[in-house]
């Protein structure tokens, strides 16, 4: 279509507002603009934060030369001509705003060319005004470069937060396109460097895993796609990735939302999701979660707010549950209690390291987990004995269950831990006498990284002179008479748990790892019980910290099969 201005009905209907905010307001403009140009290559260039220098560039359609300069006038657009097309819209454009937003608050320079055109067109403007018109060769498709936004503006500027913070901001907007688009190649340079580059291979995986990194792309689930109908709307299609439960955040930015691919802000969405990971999340852990929502877009009002960030279901209730269900199904398909037939490929045995050690003191002491309520209860187990000195042997309602008594144990002591918000809540062993340890210099980083969660479970180390360090208390949970010994051999954990992010959680972790009892390790009909009823307190019974299986399950259905009983 060609670009045309709006006529001043419809221009009426159009929500009203200002579109830049802030740099990030004016990359998100471009990439979408780049986007309903048909783009697979999009580049998006910054410096000084954004404020001295943005440059998107497209192999996009390209704008022909005619309509350069109407590109830039108010309300100009080639995406709806009427205020019925308003209900259609499936261009993330409409408002025909954008560029005259910015030529008035930057000085904008454009090359662009069309398909089979000789040469490009290039435009410049100072003050929303044409100040220069060429021509310039380059391939088909547009760049877009913006400087001095809001120089005019000190009251802008002022409003503006540091270059790191601004680079931040636009980073995140373009991650969420490159999440919602893994088709199209992006790359992100900022300052020279270039900080992210997706394949555009069309797996949403690849740019999950270019966006989030590799941790939590091994650990990110796929939602079936899957249809829901109701007698109100049409179809609700929900496709996406959601993050095991074990690769949880600490904040809910990591929540991604995409309607018809518009990515948006939805709280309404946000609480659905989160009501999927009902009893599998521990209290103020947040998923990952990239969810993409199709429906008719007669169902969607994106006409609500000058960002088109902000939209409206007509039908809340039904696009709720479409997602509450989608992501449940994955989580409960994917992760369950793994059943006997998959010990192949989920169980792994404890290492030989793992075995040997005695039984750490800290098992029977009652879980400071008390009054919450299990969020994924256990059934009722009744003990029968132990395997191999590593196997709890139980019996359930609905069969018998292996319990690996390492892992079990980690998971407790691990909720343990982590409800530790402060030293005074730590069992700590003070010595009677100052230890002196030396440090590798790797370890002596990771105990200032870590300072503060070290001293929430009970720690006190003091440098020492070069390398070495004071140990004046350590958690009680350390337990053994080589407090030295233990010292390092936990710190050698945490170094190994490079995998979580989470400064307490990693401490937890190792600590959890390193007291808890062993493989190898024999346990009277008493201790297993406790172990269990302790286990059942947990918020998460069913994985250890690291997301593995504390337990199979072999149903009775299941034994009554395998003795061709039925
Ligand atoms: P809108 O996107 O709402 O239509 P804009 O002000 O962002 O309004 O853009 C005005 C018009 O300029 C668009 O409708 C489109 O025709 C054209 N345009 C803008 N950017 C590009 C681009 N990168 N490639 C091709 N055409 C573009
Ligand atoms: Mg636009």
């Amino acid at each position: 279509m060609p670009i045309k201005v709006l006529d001043p009905k419809t221009v009426a209907r159009i929500a009203a507002g200002e579109v830049v905010e802030r740099p990030a307001s004016v990359v998100k403009e471009l990439v979408e603009n780049a986007l309903d140009a048909g783009a697979t290559q999009i580049t998006v260039e910054v410096r000084g934060g954004g404020v001295s220098l943005l440059r998107v560039t497209d192999n996009g359609v390209g704008i022909p030369a005619a309509e350069v300069e109407l590109a830039f006038e108010r309300h100009a657009t080639s995406k709806i001509t009427s205020a019925d097309d308003l209900t259609s819209v499936l261009t993330l454009g409409f408002r025909g705003e954008a560029l005259a937003s910015i030529a008035t608050v930057a000085q904008v320079d454009m090359v662009t060319a069309t398909v089979g055109s000789e040469v490009g067109t290039q435009v410049v403007l100072e003050n929303g005004v044409v100040t220069h018109r060429g021509s310039q060769g380059r391939p088909p498709g547009t760049t877009v470069t913006v400087t001095n936004l809001f120089r005019k503006l000190p009251a802008r500027l002022k409003f503006l937060k540091s270059p790191a913070t601004e680079n931040s901001h636009i980073a995140n907007v373009v991650s969420q396109y490159a999440l919602a688009f893994p088709e199209v190649k992006f790359t992100l340079m900022v300052e020279g460097r270039v900080t992210l580059r997706t394949p555009g291979s069309g797996r949403l995986l690849d740019s999950v895993a270019q966006v989030y990194g590799l941790e939590v792309a091994r650990n990110i689930l796929e939602i079936e796609s899957a249809q829901w109908r109701d007698s109100r709307s049409d179809s609700t299609q929900v496709t996406g990735m959601v993050s095991a439960p074990s690769v949880a955040r600490s904040s809910r930015s990591y929540l991604s939302f995409f309607i018809n691919r518009r990515w948006v802000n939805s709280r309404l969405l946000a609480w659905a999701v989160e009501e999927a990971y009902h009893g599998l999340l521990m209290e103020g852990r947040h998923p990952v979660a990239v969810i993409n929502v199709a429906l008719p877009p007669a169902e969607v009002d994106v006409n609500i707010h000058p960002t088109k960030t902000e939209i409206k279901f007509h039908n809340e209730r039904a696009v709720f549950l479409a997602v509450q269900r989608a992501v449940r199904q994955a989580l409960v398909q994917q992760m369950p209690v793994p059943q006997i037939e998959e010990v192949a490929t989920t169980y792994r045995a404890p290492s030989a390291g793992e075995v040997g050690t005695p039984v750490s003191a800290s098992l029977f002491p009652p879980a400071l987990v008390a009054n919450q309520t299990p969020a994924s209860a256990l059934p009722v187990l009744r003990v029968l004995g132990q395997f191999r000195s590593s196997f709890i042997v139980a019996e359930g309602p609905d069969g018998l269950y292996l319990i690996d008594q390492h892992a079990a144990h980690e998971r407790i002591l691990f909720e343990r831990f982590l409800g530790h918000r402060d030293a005074s809540a730590a069992e700590r062993q003070a010595l009677l006498e100052p230890l002196p340890v030396e440090l590798t210099p790797r370890q002596q980083a990771l105990v200032e990284e870590m300072a503060e969660a070290l001293e929430e479970q009970g720690f006190s180390l003091e440098p020492f002179g070069e390398r070495a360090y004071l140990v004046r208390a350590v958690p009680a949970a350390l337990g053994e008479k080589d407090v030295a010994q233990a010292v390092l051999r936990f710190l050698d954990l945490v170094e190994r748990e490079d995998a979580v992010s989470d400064r307490r959680e990693r401490v937890a972790i190792s600590l959890a790892c390193h007291s808890a009892i062993r493989a190898g390790q024999a346990l009277n009909p008493e201790e297993m019980r406790e172990l269990l009823r302790q286990l059942e307190e947990t918020q998460i019974p069913r994985t250890c910290p690291h997301g593995r299986p504390t337990m199979i399950h072999l149903s009775a259905d299941a034994l009554a099969r395998e003795f061709r009983r039925r």
